[in-house]
């Protein structure tokens, strides 16, 4: 019997977890991603003495099957619990330590972690898909991969929404789903309180996240989502600017803060999602996985792709979607 086929865009964790749960069931899975690599809000950036994440620092779990996925990679020696000093508060006010239960921080590059995911399926990077239609995904550069028996879409769901086309009864679903941006820097600086994780109670910045992997003095910084939002256009500059002044003030810090890398996730959270682990239109076998379909943060997103790559293989070639 021939292997059944599946196509699927985005090597994020949502997309990998689905293609490599497919592929270990002999599904024989093609997956395309617009970026040099898998890793999605999960990927890494090389610095000069190793790594640092400007996308999600944490990942944790709420409960099984994303519990004892953690474990298998605490085990690997791949992820390590959350400890060290994790100050929350505001500077010149007060600072309390707290903990992160289950929180975990990968000690290999994340991108890594979702890359193992991926298993045998085949990834194609700076693969930028245009189009998708009933068993067939089409790329930017006009390339068209067909026969799929199922095309799943894992991409942030306003990304997807001009994919669709062809595909109404899907589309029409993801206007309701809203994300929120975040910039993210990556800071050096001297000084400011002792701690791994510092948790701002402030209206500019969110959190900033000691890199060990560099080295001591790399710090990743995420901003609010309002500050996200205020400077949704501006230049990189003007932004490192205002963000590295609000941190100076925040923990009373001397000039300078080293600004040596940005980025602007303007699809970092969901604000509101559909719903449910998969949204899927049977009738044309394609279905759209990812957190803005089944709620915020990286065990949703995971758990949405091995969830619907369950219900495949449950269902054989009577696809259930
Ligand atoms: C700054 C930041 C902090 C976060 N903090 C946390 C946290 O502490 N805890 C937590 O649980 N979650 C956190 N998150 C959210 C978490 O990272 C995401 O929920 C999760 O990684 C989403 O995975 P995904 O597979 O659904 O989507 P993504 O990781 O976005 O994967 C989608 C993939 O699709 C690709 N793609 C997009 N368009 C196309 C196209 N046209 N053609 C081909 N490929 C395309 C992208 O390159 C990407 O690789 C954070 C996110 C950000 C940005």
């Amino acid at each position: 019997m021939a292997r059944l086929r599946a196509g699927i865009v985005g090597a994020g964790i949502s997309g990998a977890s689905c293609a490599g749960t497919l592929a270990s069931a002999g599904w024989d899975v093609e997956v395309f991603d617009k970026a040099h690599g898998a890793g999605g809000r999960l990927s890494t950036r090389r610095t000069e003495q190793g790594w640092a994440t400007l996308g999600s620092p944490f990942i944790s779990a709420k409960r099984d099957p994303f519990r004892s996925q953690l474990r298998d990679w605490v085990r690997q020696g791949w992820l390590t619990p959350v400890r060290g000093d994790v100050l929350q508060g505001r500077a010149n006010l007060s600072w309390s330590q707290v903990q992160l239960p289950n929180h975990y921080r990968p000690t290999i590059e994340p991108s890594q972690l979702v890359h193992q995911l991926l298993g045998n399926a085949r990834l194609h990077t700076l693969a930028r898909v245009a189009t998708l239609q009933p068993r067939t995904i089409t790329m930017e550069d006009g390339r068209v991969f067909g026969d799929f028996d199922c095309v799943i879409c894992s991409v942030p769901t306003p990304q997807a929404i001009p994919m669709l086309d062809a595909l109404p009864l899907l589309r029409e679903r993801l206007g309701e789903v809203r994300y929120r941006p975040i910039w993210s820097f990556l800071m050096r600086w001297e000084g400011g309180p002792q701690a791994d994780v510092i948790k701002f109670d402030d209206h500019l910045l969110d959190l900033a996240v000691r890199q060990t992997a560099d080295g001591p003095g790399l710090w990743a910084v995420h901003s609010s989502h309002e500050f996200a939002e205020t400077y949704l256009e501006a230049s990189v500059e003007e932004a490192s600017t205002r963000a590295a002044s609000a941190l100076m003030g925040l923990l009373g810090l001397p000039w300078p803060v080293e600004v040596e890398a940005t980025h602007l996730w303007r699809y970092a959270q969901p604000e509101s999602t559909v719903g449910g682990f998969w949204l899927g239109d049977r009738e044309n076998r394609v279905a759209l996985i990812g957190d803005g379909i089944a709620g915020a943060g990286v065990e949703r997103a995971w758990e949405s792709g091995v969830r619907l790559a369950q219900a495949l293989i449950q269902a054989r070639e009577e696809l259930v979607i």
